[in-house]
């Protein structure tokens, strides 16, 4: 190791990130691991073990590496799916650090299966970006909005030479007196889309400016609405808007669940709908980011859209001889190629679900991977709601979290 350039590195002469013009992938990762083991007197025995190939990651997901976090892999399943995309038996990878969270997933995917699997349909698919312009006033708004819905199949232009798989699908305006958010929607295929959308708007921005009278505050002007709890998300949609159901015969609820289909549907009325109503939730469902986190972890996908993918409803409505469950995620953003995809445990994951990479034709994969987490998030809701009505919540996480 270079001792000089280490005690540089201490004294913040050579910034973190400049080591990587100095030394190769590997030697920077060592030697800023080295520097914060001793700037902070904390042994590294475990952060520095890992196979993922840092070429890769140092260059497209992380800076300033110095290692890897581990995080627990379990899996659930088979859980059968009835999708457009997903046909068949799955098992379903969860990484997480919750105890009991994959045993109520497994639970789950059981009593689906057991009840012929879940239907997954997908009803939009469109990633956004939304810049925020400044105009003179209300006139300029009303005459900047008339002008992008006018030239929207030339701003469509303009987008889609930044990409070779992304499509624009439509531009919406919405004005606050000078101000005016143009949320510009596109089919990313099978990539999640942030960066694809955000270099594509980047180049209509310029159209607009070219042709405008008008000032572009910010690309994103928070009515995309990235990694933020937003309603404009749940009710609108952005990613992916998925909906998985089963129909939940009373034997099998009564055998798997040790309750009834009116305990659980009384259960769901009164949380996921009453409670989550009374509390001013924007998801109305008992733990939807647990499977989403849990999935997104193991498969790559930015976490921090579990915040969005929580957005979801669920509904549980008793019929003569069973019950009909469903869930609607409104706002899962979700992708196979780029981001964390790439990364070789993550494909693992992806593989084991029969989605890594580009789908033929594009974009299939990543649907595919969208009907399998909701269809995973069903089951989580499932078994949850169930072992509320049983009373059996406590106990499984003393007995498993504890
Ligand atoms: P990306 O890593 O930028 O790569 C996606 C690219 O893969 C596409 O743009 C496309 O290239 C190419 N591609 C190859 N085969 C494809 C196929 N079958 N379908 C679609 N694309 C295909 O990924 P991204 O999904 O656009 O962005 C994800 C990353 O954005 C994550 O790392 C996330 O953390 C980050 N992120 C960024 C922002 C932001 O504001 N920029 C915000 C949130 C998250 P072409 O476009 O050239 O065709």
């Amino acid at each position: 190791m270079d001792r000089e350039l280490l005690e540089k590195v201490k004294r913040h002469d050579v910034s973190f990130h400049e080591i990587d013009k100095i030394l190769d992938a590997n030697a920077s990762i060592e030697l800023r691991r080295t520097a914060i083991s001793q700037l902070t007197g904390t042994q590294f025995k475990h952060i520095s073990n890992y196979s993922i190939d840092v070429e890769v990651v140092a260059k497209r997901n992380i800076e300033n590496m110095i290692g890897a976090i581990q995080v627990p892999l379990g899996v659930a399943g088979p859980l059968r799916i009835n999708g457009e995309y997903a046909r068949g038996d799955y098992y379903i990878p969860l990484a997480t650090t919750e105890g009991a969270l994959v045993a109520s997933a497994d639970r789950g995917c059981s009593v689906i299966t057991a009840s012929g699997g879940s239907n997954v349909r997908i009803f939009k698919d469109e990633m956004t970006r939304a810049p925020v312009f400044k105009t003179k006033d209300i006139i300029g708004t009303k005459y900047l909005v008339d002008w992008v819905n006018v030239n929207f199949e030339r701003l469509k232009i303009k987008a889609q030479e930044t990409t070779r798989f992304g499509e624009l699908l439509s531009i919406n305006a919405y004005t606050a007196g000078r101000n005016v958010f143009i949320r510009f929607a596109y089919d990313t295929k099978d990539a999640m889309g942030m960066n694809m959308v955000t270099i594509a708007t980047d180049a209509a921005v310029d159209l607009i400016l070219l042709e405008n009278d008008v000032e572009l505050v910010a690309l994103s002007g928070n009515m995309c609405s990235d990694k933020k709890p937003a309603a404009i998300n749940a009710i609108l949609g952005r990613g992916k808007t998925v909906s998985a159901d089963v129909f939940i015969g009373k034997d099998i609820i009564l055998e798997k669940l040790k309750t009834t289909p009116e305990k659980m549907a009384d259960v769901n009325y009164r949380k996921n709908l009453i409670g989550s109503a009374r509390a001013g939730s924007i998801g109305f469902n008992a733990h939807a980011a647990n499977i989403a986190a849990a999935m997104f972890i193991a498969c790559g996908q930015d976490a921090a859209h579990v915040v969005e993918a929580s957005n979801a409803i669920t509904t549980m409505e008793l019929m003569d001889d069973g019950l009909y469950c469903s869930v609607t995620l409104p706002s899962l953003n979700v992708g196979t190629v780029g981001g964390g995809t790439r990364i070789a445990t993550q494909q693992e994951c992806l593989n084991m679900l029969g989605v890594a990479g580009a789908g033929e034709p594009p974009g299939t994969n990543a649907r595919k991977l969208a009907e399998i987490i909701a269809a995973a998030v069903l089951a989580g809701e499932i078994n949850l709601i169930g072992a509320l009505a049983a009373r059996h919540l406590a106990r499984a996480h003393a007995a498993l979290g504890r």
